[in-house]
């Protein structure tokens, strides 16, 4: 009996490889990518599996690097058994084609992240669930006019820079993002601190001009949080966080957009992605809701009504985060935009995927790249199967037409 070479083989497959679709097998070894250059001359070794994908198209695993919960868990407010409540959600959404996440906790009280945060543990995903890449802190240190959905005692001044930030949310070993106002006095020494300790710096809840703004960007700041959403509209004279898309600053900004046909306007999805392509992420904001029926629920300590699928302040109009899944922003974005198959997936996959600096490993199927991916109809978009380190961690019932 021949020796096993630990190789599968996806054959008949169309799969997303630098920005084209390209009919061509995908080679899996040991959870990575493989080149089959390499397996045919210089290995001369065979599959021990091949698989027929009849077809199909196969991208890399979606990131989603805003979600604040789903299927009743709220990372912020359910402080018991925080662990289970990030493995329900962890693993729902693999169903979605979510193979990497970054569990959000919007602004809370600072006994809150004390007893939530160290449970949020960076972790490989699997059958258990997607890979959790770090927690997204949006707030405490944000802007009293933009709060959104945040409420109002727990937002902070960031008076002693990274001092306070040490001090409100306890340690930041689990943290690999946090969105705060650039505006704020303090801000600017955050910003290089945060950096310096290798956390993304985002943008958002802010009332910043363009040139706080790219003075942020130039400090170390990448990204900007739900364009659109919760800062200055768009003026002429002075063009605030959305400049930023413009700006001639030569550092690429990404920038999260929820596409789930409610929070932002088609027209607004064109304008940003045709200004700026390359910084466009997809985000879900997803609350607690996801997943689930219309009711109430939480955001933090923030009453939530859901209502025929929107999420709103309880009482009030004002939106807050999503019941979207990443796969349905993916569709409704593609389809609000008109744009390249291609590039719709990419921002959900490799913008994320450059956005926190992992491009090297996840966010495309590029050799030596960890086998995340998901087998979806080229057609309707459906998630048909989900894949983690080359395990199939997820499988739909249905031929996804
Ligand atoms: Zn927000």
């Amino acid at each position: 009996m021949k020796a096993k070479s630990g190789l599968t083989r996806f054959h008949n497959c169309f799969i997303l490889r630098d920005s084209a679709i390209i009919k061509e097998d995908l080679w899996i070894r040991n959870g990575k990518i493989e080149n089959p250059e390499h397996i045919f001359y210089v290995e001369q070794l065979e599959a021990d599996e091949t698989i027929n994908c009849e077809s199909l198209l196969i991208s890399p695993g979606f990131i989603d690097i805003q979600i604040n919960g789903g299927w009743g868990i709220d990372f912020s407010y359910d402080s018991e058994n925080v662990e289970d409540g990030v493995h329900k959600v962890a693993q729902n959404l693999l169903s979605h084609g979510v193979t990497s996440f970054c569990p959000t906790m919007v602004t809370s009280d600072k006994e809150k992240y004390k007893k939530i945060l160290p449970h949020i543990k960076k972790s490989p995903g699997g059958k258990h669930g997607a890979t959790i890449l770090g927690v997204h802190l949006e707030g405490p240190f944000i802007n009293i006019e933009k709060k959104g959905a945040h409420m109002d005692q727990y937002i902070k001044s960031l008076d002693k820079g990274i001092d306070t930030i040490n001090e409100i949310y306890g340690s930041l070993d689990n943290v690999v993002m946090v969105t705060l106002a650039p505006e704020l006095p303090g801000a600017t020494q955050a910003i290089k601190d945060l950096t310096k300790l290798g956390i993304k710096v985002a943008l958002g809840h802010s009332a910043a001009s363009l040139a706080q703004g790219e003075e942020a960007i130039k400090n170390g700041a990448n990204l900007i949080t739900h364009l659109f959403n919760a800062m200055l509209p768009f003026h002429h004279r002075d063009p605030g966080l959305v400049g930023l898309l413009a700006s001639t600053t030569n550092k690429q900004v990404y920038y999260g957009i929820i596409s789930d046909g409610l929070h932002t306007h088609p027209a607004a999805l064109r304008i940003a992605c045709r200004t700026n392509p390359a910084g466009l992420v997809l985000v879900s904001d997803a609350v607690a809701a996801q997943g689930l029926a219309d009711g109430n629920y939480h955001i933090g300590p923030q009453r939530v009504t859901v209502q025929g699928g929107k999420a709103y302040v309880e009482g009030t109009k004002t939106l807050c985060g999503s019941t979207a899944n990443l796969d349905e922003c993916v569709r409704t974005f593609k389809e609000a935009t008109d744009c390249t198959l291609e590039y719709a997936l990419e921002t959900a996959t490799l913008h994320p995927a450059r956005a926190l600096g992992i491009e090297h490993r996840k966010g495309n199927l590029n050799f030596g790249s960890d086998a995340d991916f998901v087998v979806m109809h080229p057609k309707t978009l459906k998630v048909l199967s989900t894949w983690i380190a080359g395990e199939c961690v997820y499988k739909c019932q249905s031929n996804g037409v």
